[in-house]
């Protein structure tokens, strides 16, 4: 155990610790014979006032206190402890290590107990009394906001934001505010409530709007965004807190019009509804003398947005006499509430559904649209003559989304949407503190959805903004401008866009989300990520004991698969292996390659990487960093002579216990087979 300052020791014990086959006795005797350390045993049953008494005697008053609370599943049984601790007596949580000895009782052997136990107690203690307090600062932000788009999302966005104080800008592309009703006809009359909508947006003091613009240029970071914005007659800059993306959907032709002839009797999903709701009986929708008006409508089965307004004109058009409707899609998309049911309720009014490999090819015969197709059921070509043929439309998000997402540095969603396809994003955030996407920046969503969403971004914003200052973490990552020179890889591989620079780089700690990303690639080490500095992990290396085989060394994701192995370690009983080693990262793009080099040169017999899984990355592509710094490590292990199998990288979700356990024991059975070579 290596102490590099005083440590206040609390062995938190009930009779469940020596029950489990740790003596727990000896343990506190070990404790107390380290160098630079005081311990106290203390059982967390006791009252509260006699446990903050006892805490009160054994912590010196008014000291900067450094203290290693170990005892069985200690978030749980110990909480009342590290309660009094925090806020109480005022430790900071920055110097407070949480050791959980349930790994030590995976052992039959009471020996082998104390061992697991004394080498967890060590290793955190060496990082710890190397840990620095990490203190908050109120910064001042700018409580203006932009949002983005004219969607119905975007409206509502900037009414509430303006009633609630934040000063908005609405930018949007387009000449005038002309927002779209997800599955309605685009020209339908919008409700009495929605109508209002727009009109408090142009009436509010509160709402600045700036028609036909683009999104230049963003600088600086959240609470503080410099955007410019090019309108059609200047370039103007403003200064923004946050940014609320909500960018409209775009209505356009779907693969059935791909070819398509023009010819008044083949129209789009749109025009048929202009036709429907035309004051006046429209002479195309009339049947010829007797006869059937036959409508065939080919595709609009893109998005249950989409199959709704084809359903809805079906339907309307069934109505009629003499009407003879046809669907000829390819895969149904009836994943929306209630669309399973509407499509069976057309059906049941005579709607004809084809489910076709492919839309039939269309053609003018005779000036009559007429389709030709290959009926799966009655296994034989058919053509037929319609008297109308309604091509689908399809609803795509913003075209300039791709530029928008280049310009904030985020990470894109599947189809140019703005959201990374990453579960930690959901609902509304970005890979960027302080940019929020609701409604058709982020997917395809019925109204209901985009306009809850909306409440969901505004919380965000009033979390970051305040009333005009906001607590931002101080001190958390550092840049030491004496070993800086300024070559911008920080800039570059910040997944959170926290990295600025005047004549070096300047971390934006409210931006910053600590992963420590930048700090494994710069080339001069001038980053350290406090509490997961170089020197601490350094520390815990060293206290690897030779005597413990097979000696692993697992770095683990703060969010993944350091979940995952305190959730192994509940498991009974778990026999981790003697030498194992769990140390957190906060990212595992914080893994450095010197970590893993180091981790052999000090004795280590096996090194496990253990990241997030693929899109699962709170910082998008940590995982990624360090599956390529493991790739490259196995290459320089090679070359030294190393067997490259004694390093593993795995990806894990939290909830993968067993996951976690099998990487252990495969990498262990590996370093057996290597030690009987
Ligand atoms: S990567 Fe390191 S040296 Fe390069 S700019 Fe950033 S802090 Fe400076
Ligand atoms: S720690 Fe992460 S979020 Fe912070 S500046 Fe570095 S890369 Fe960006």
């Amino acid at each position: 155990m290596t102490i590099a300052r005083q440590l206040d020791i609390i062995l938190a014990h009930g009779p469940e610790l020596s029950a489990g086959g740790l003596d727990y006795y000896k343990l506190g005797l070990w404790a107390a014979g380290q160098p630079n350390s005081r311990i106290l045993s203390l059982n967390p049953n006791l009252p509260p006032e006699e446990l903050e008494r006892r805490l009160r005697a054994f912590l010196h008053r008014d000291q900067p206190h450094t203290v290693l609370v170990a005892a069985l599943d200690p978030h749980h049984r110990a909480r009342h402890i590290l309660r009094l601790l925090t806020e109480v007596m005022q430790v900071n949580p920055e110097l407070i290590s949480v050791v959980d000895l349930q790994e030590a009782l995976g052992s039959p052997d009471p020996k082998a107990c104390s061992i697991t136990a004394h080498h967890l107690i060590g290793v955190n203690a060496s990082m710890i009394t190397r840990a620095q307090p990490i203190t908050t600062q109120e910064l001042p932000v700018t409580s203006r906001v932009l949002v983005w788009g004219d969607s119905f999302a975007a409206l509502k966005a900037a009414v509430d934001l303006a009633d609630l104080g934040y000063p908005v800008i609405q930018a949007y592309p387009g000449p005038a505010l002309s927002p779209l009703l997800p599955g309605a006809a685009p020209a339908q009359p919008f409700g009495a409530e929605l109508q209002d909508l727009i009109t408090r947006v142009q009436s509010h003091s509160a709402i600045q709007l700036l028609p036909q613009t683009h999104l230049a240029e963003v600088l600086d970071s959240a609470g503080n965004f410099r955007v410019r914005l090019q309108t059609s007659q200047e370039v103007r800059e403003e200064k923004v807190g946050a940014m609320i993306l909500a960018p409209e959907l775009s209505l356009s032709p779907g693969e059935a019009a791909a070819g398509a002839a023009s010819h008044p009797r083949i129209l789009t999903q749109s025009q048929l509804e202009d036709l429907l709701a035309a004051p006046e009986e429209p002479a195309l929708l009339n049947p010829e003398a007797d006869s059937r008006l036959r409508v065939a409508f080919l595709g609009g089965d893109s998005h249950p947005l989409a199959l709704g307004r084809t359903l809805s004109s079906a339907r309307g058009l069934l109505s009629r006499d003499n009407v003879q409707v046809m669907l000829f899609i390819r895969d149904a998309k009836v994943g929306a509430p209630d669309m399973e049911a509407t499509l069976g309720q057309a059906q049941s009014s005579g709607l004809i559904v084809f489910k076709l490999p492919q839309l039939p090819t269309l053609a003018l015969v005779d000036d009559r649209p007429r389709l030709s197709f290959f009926d799966p059921v009655m296994h034989e070509a058919e053509s037929l003559a319609c008297d109308l043929v309604v091509l689908d439309e399809v609803y795509r998000p913003a075209a300039d989304n791709a530029a928008l997402a280049e310009v904030l540095h985020l990470f894109p969603g599947p189809g140019r949407f703005l959201q990374g396809d990453n579960v930690r994003f959901l609902p509304v955030i970005t890979n960027r503190r302080g940019v929020y996407v609701v409604g058709a920046g982020r997917g395809l969503m019925d109204l209901d959805q985009a306009l809850a969403e909306t409440d969901a971004a505004i919380v965000e914003v009033q979390q970051l903004l305040g009333r005009g200052t906001t607590i931002a973490p101080q001190g958390r990552s550092v840049v030491d401008r004496g070993s800086c020179v300024l070559c911008l890889t920080c800039h570059r591989v910040c997944p959170h866009g926290a990295v600025t620079w005047d004549n070096r780089a300047i971390i934006n700690e409210l931006a910053c989300q600590g992963c420590g990303v930048c700090a494994s690639q710069c080339p001069n080490d001038a980053i350290q990520i406090r509490n997961f500095t170089d020197d601490q992990v350094v520390a815990a290396l060293e206290t690897l004991d030779p005597r413990l085989t097979p000696r692993i060394i697992a770095f683990m994701c703060k969010n993944s698969a350091w979940e995952a192995y305190h959730a192994a370690i509940k498991l009974a009983p778990v026999n981790l292996p003697l030498g194992f080693t769990p140390l957190k990262m906060p990212c595992a793009g914080k893994i450095d390659i010197d970590y893993i080099l180091k981790a052999f040169t000090y004795g280590a017999d096996g090194v496990l990487v253990l990241a997030c899984h693929q899109d699962n990355c709170k910082s998008q592509e940590g995982n990624l960093h360090a599956q390529w710094r493991v790739e490259r490590a196995r290459e320089m292990l090679a070359d030294a002579g190393v067997d490259p199998r004694r390093l593993v990288f795995k990806t894990l979700a939290a909830n993968t216990p067993q996951d976690f356990l099998a990487a252990v024991s495969s990498l262990a059975e590996v370093l057996g087979i290597l030690k009987a070579a």
